[in-house]
């Protein structure tokens, strides 16, 4: 005896319980249970497919179980199963508890037979679409579940067309129709040596076995491989058989999709579109085309009463938008599905702020309602979102936004064509610290290399600049001025769009829209501070990027890379000259011109900031990259060579001519003699053999300075220690110009941070700079400077000293895009785009950890270091200023292991606003698997 209950009533089914009902059963269940006319029917178990599978057969009981609901079903809405007068036909769907388009299958009006189709024929009047109908369901259920192929049918529906002369399957009449339906028939008779089933229960039967063992088809097996779709998150599909109701039936009757409310602004309006007398198919095949349903308020008026009274009690019910489907037959409106609306960015905050003011939703569910990922599209320009066209190639998607310019192949013409007010885009193989002048006046930049954290991607989107980096099928030529990629040459001065979101480039200018920050935005992001315990700051290195930063709400700057002062156009000389210092007199006389340059610097930054903290990193990146290349000054000096020769050569023209034609000598002697002067001239000035020298000197700098992995080489607190003068002239730029801002009464917080510290001795040597240049700044200045002194954790063996570290440092920030580097020995500037994408698609790697923090080995050895300074002092900060520090599931964890702060590039600062306060809402059901 089957004491076992594998089928449930809409009526009474769990509406809650996805995983016994799938969602789509579940949610017939609750729609019904709350009242919405949803066309009866029932749901048959994910446990009876379960079963099935395991069995083989369809358990004991569960015909007898699906019959008896099969003859309530007829009870209640008065029609007969196969009936020749009022045939009851149902539609099959699948359905499991995660939503899976598209992979599973659906049999629609099961039921029809030789019989029941005149009975729908006197219920419709209208032959040809129930003979249309018939051929539909012969050759769907022969797919599903008689395994006969889709071509087989097709095959025969285009002899029909041809012999009929019909071009479109709509040119089709009702007695065309008939003909292909009884030639299906025989295509399912051919191939099961069987006729169709005519049988109502035997159809069903075997549809509900179809649908059952589709759980196991390839599709779904593949997309839930994808999809990391576990057992624990769905196990099963579950059936529901539904009460078919058509839309055809004449003029009370017809079809649409609604969304509660606009999905694109998020305006209170009801919004979709509706068919008269038609069919869902109709709308779909867009054979007709449908109307704005708010035109059904004058042409059926009881119909649109009906409607908004389904609007209202949807989402006061699901206390969300709502995207739902209805028919309506014979001035009865149904409501076949409903699920939360999609909507985009600005949607979805509208609909935020006002479904909290509604008093439908709570600000934490106002919050936990958007995926903070989404603001991105309103925080940068976007393409059209009515744009198609097909882009020329993709690379990593390194600052988002969209940007169309003229290429230009070097930062100096960039800056050249920028200043001239013309619209370009830098196009590089990588960018160096050099290029920064050219950022300035770009658009975007593209580059041929690099990731996700390379300089370009950085800088650009510290600049809130697209950026598409690694892009490895463009080959740029820069004497040239070209670009390849496959079959197309671009040349400098073409127009190209790229997309920093996607990663895609265009030919030609692509149509944008703006950036815009709506009331609703800032309304909801003061909410999300109000429950954020992590603080967010930004990374910026310029006084406009912080003062962009805090309009996007940052709450300080949490990484100001100094670096990037070197790199302006006034500065690079005098940097070149500190490094090029053959004494330390030299080097000292070129850093007292940097220190009021820096101290300017740091004052604009902290005024725009003021009130606020800002840590500001001592100089970070090796020697080199202040230099020009070793290839580059070959290059230059091979040419002036050339020139050389070139004017010896000319020198032994005159001799040379008066001996091979002296009558042609005499025609040009006079302008020989002026060759001659000018040659002279120039030979005295000894400018090229200046210039060679130079250039000979800086290449055997640049040689001496090369490193074989300069990113693991002389840089960061390394420098500090072999070149004391250069950071103490950085402590002291930044020390006095908080004394300054002290003396005109601005409020600062100012935080000097070493990079790349592994030792505590390294930490305590710069420590002991800090002291002696704080004291003569506070005995010159007459007035006391408050500061707060710490380190980056970005080496390894820096977080497992943690707890000594916190001896001297006040404060700690973890740079996770080194940190990720050194955790995984991946070299941050080439692995994405060399290895790295194998590793994800292969499922070595789920993620790019240069992008989401690898929480299972970067994450842990954080959490130890975290663990260990606060034993040494409690009230130790600690932030993160890698790029993870603008990703969400990043931040999380963030606030996971109980970091006090955030800091990232200035656009993402909302974002990593409302991931700070869902993370805080959502703290006590996070977990990470560890193992
Ligand atoms: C880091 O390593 O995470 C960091 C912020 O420093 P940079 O990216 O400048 O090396
Ligand atoms: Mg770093």
């Amino acid at each position: 005896m089957n004491v076992r209950k594998y089928v449930f009533d809409f009526e009474e089914g769990d509406g809650k319980n996805k995983m016994l009902l799938g969602g789509k059963g579940a949610n017939l269940c609750e729609m019904t249970q709350i009242g919405l006319n949803v066309p009866p029917g029932f749901t048959i178990s994910t446990d009876a497919c379960l079963s099935y599978l395991d069995q083989h057969q369809l358990p004991d009981g569960l015909m007898n179980e699906i019959k008896a609901h099969m003859t309530a079903l007829e009870k209640k809405t008065g029609k007969g199963f196969g009936s020749d007068s009022n045939p009851l036909l149902v539609s099959v769907r699948s359905g499991s508890s995660m939503s899976m388009p598209g992979m599973m299958d659906t049999i629609l009006n099961l039921g029809l037979n030789e019989n029941s189709l005149k009975g729908l024929i006197k219920q419709t009047k209208d032959e040809r679409f129930v003979y249309d109908t018939y051929r539909r369901f012969i050759q769907l259920f022969g797919k599903i579940a008689l395994g006969i192929s889709d071509e087989v049918f097709d095959e025969k529906m285009h002899a029909i067309k041809k012999k009929h002369r019909a071009k479109e399957d709509v040119d089709l009449a009702a007695a065309h129709l008939k003909e292909l339906a009884n030639e299906f028939l025989a295509i399912v008779q051919r191939h099961t040596s069987k006729p169709f089933p005519q049988d109502p229960y035997e159809q069903l039967e075997i549809a509900v076995q179809a649908v059952f063992r589709s759980w196991m088809g390839k599709r779904a097996v593949d997309y839930r491989r994808q999809f990391r779709i576990t057992k624990e998150m769905a196990n099963g599909t579950a059936v529901s058989v539904c009460t078919m109701v058509f839309g055809n039936m004449g003029d009370d009757s017809g079809t649409g999709v609604g969304f509660t409310r606009n999905p694109g602004t998020g305006e209170n309006q009801i919004f979709g579109e509706y068919l008269v007398n038609a069919q869902g198919e109709d709308v779909v095949a867009g054979i007709r085309t449908p109307k704005p349903i708010a035109e059904m308020e004058i042409e059926m008026p009881e119909i649109y009463r009906q409607l908004m009274e389904l609007h209202n009690r949807l989402e006061s019910h699901y206390h969300e938008v709502q995207d739902f489907e209805f028919t309506i037959e014979k001035g009865i409106l149904y409501c076949l599905q409903t699920r939360n609306g999609k909507m985009n960015a600005r949607g979805m905050v509208r609909t935020s702020v006002e479904l909290f003011d509604e008093g439908l939703i709570t600000k934490e569910q106002a919050l936990l309602r958007i995926d903070p990922a989404l603001l991105e599209q309103l925080l940068v320009p976007q393409l059209s979102p009515s744009f198609r066209g097909k882009s020329l190639t993709q690379g990593l998607p390194a600052s988002p936004g969209a940007a169309s310019g003229k290429i230009v192949f070097d930062a100096d013409t960039a800056e050249a064509r920028g200043i001239k007010g013309e619209k370009v885009i830098l196009v590089r193989e990588e960018t160096k610290p050099e290029d920064i002048h050219g950022f300035f006046q770009a658009q975007g930049i593209l580059t041929s290399r690099g990731g996700k954290t390379s300089h370009a991607a950085v800088v650009a989107r510290g600049m809130g600049k697209p950026c598409v980096s690694g892009c490895e099928h463009i080959v740029i030529d820069v004497n040239a001025r070209r670009a390849i990629i496959g079959n197309t040459t671009l040349h400098e001065g073409d127009v190209i769009t790229i997309d920093g979101g996607t990663g895609h480039v265009y030919a030609g200018e692509v149509p944008t829209v703006e950036a815009e920050v709506s009331e609703e935005l800032i309304t909801l992001l003061k909410w999300a501070d109000q429950y954020a315990r992590l603080k967010v700051m930004a990374n910026a290195d310029a006084p406009e990027d912080a003062a962009k930063a805090r309009a996007f709400g940052a709450m300080g700057i949490g990484l100001c890379r100094t670096e990037r002062m070197f790199n302006g156009t006034d500065r690079l000389p005098i940097v070149q000259e500190m490094i090029l210092a053959e004494t330390s007199e030299e080097r000292q006389a070129a850093l007292d011109r940097l220190l009021p340059i820096q101290r300017a610097d740091f004052k604009g930054i902290f005024k725009a900031m003021k009130g606020l903290p800002v840590t500001v990193r001592l100089l970070d990146p090796p020697m080199h990259e202040f230099l020009p290349t070793a290839s580059q000054l070959e290059l230059e000096i091979a040419h002036l060579h050339h020139l050389r020769d070139t004017i010896k050569g000319l020198e032994e023209l005159p001799e040379t001519l008066k001996l091979l034609n002296p009558r042609l000598y005499q025609q040009y002697a006079d302008g020989l003699v002026k060759l001659m002067d000018s040659l002279h001239t120039f030979k005295t000035s000894h400018l090229e053999e200046d210039a060679i020298t130079k250039k000979e000197k800086v290449l055997k700098k640049v040689r001496a300075l090369s490193e074989v992995n300069p990113m693991l080489g002389h840089r960061g607190v390394r420098l500090g220690i072999t070149y004391p003068e250069i950071y103490s002239m950085q402590i002291q730029a930044i020390l006095e110009a908080a004394a300054l801002c002290a003396k005109e009464g601005i409020e600062i917080y100012p935080e000097i941070m070493v990079p790349q510290v592994a030792t505590v001795e390294e930490l305590a040597r710069i420590h002991s700079y800090v002291e002696r240049i704080h004291k003569v700044v506070e005995l010159t200045h007459g007035i006391s400077v408050r500061f707060k002194f710490g380190s980056m954790l970005e080496v390894v063996r820096a977080c497992m000293r943690s707890g000594r570290m916190a001896q001297i440092a006040e404060f700690f920030s973890f740079g996770t895009n080194d940190l990720t580097q050194a955790t995984f020995s991946f070299s941050r500037e080439d692995a994405e785009n060399k290895f790295l994408p194998a590793y994800n698609e292969t499922g070595i790697l789920k993620d790019n950890p240069f992008e989401v923090l690898d929480v299972l080995g970067v994450g842990q050895v954080m959490k130890i270091a975290v663990d260990n300074g606060r034993k040494t002092r409690p009230d130790l900060k600690i932030g993160i200023c890698g790029e993870h520090g603008g990703h969400p599931a990043s931040i999380h964890f963030c606030h996971h292991i109980g970091l006090n702060y955030v800091s990232c590039s200035g656009p993402r600062v909302p974002i990593a606003r409302l991931a700070a306060a869902q993370a805080k809402l959502l703290e006590d059901t996070y977990t990470t698997e560890l193992y």
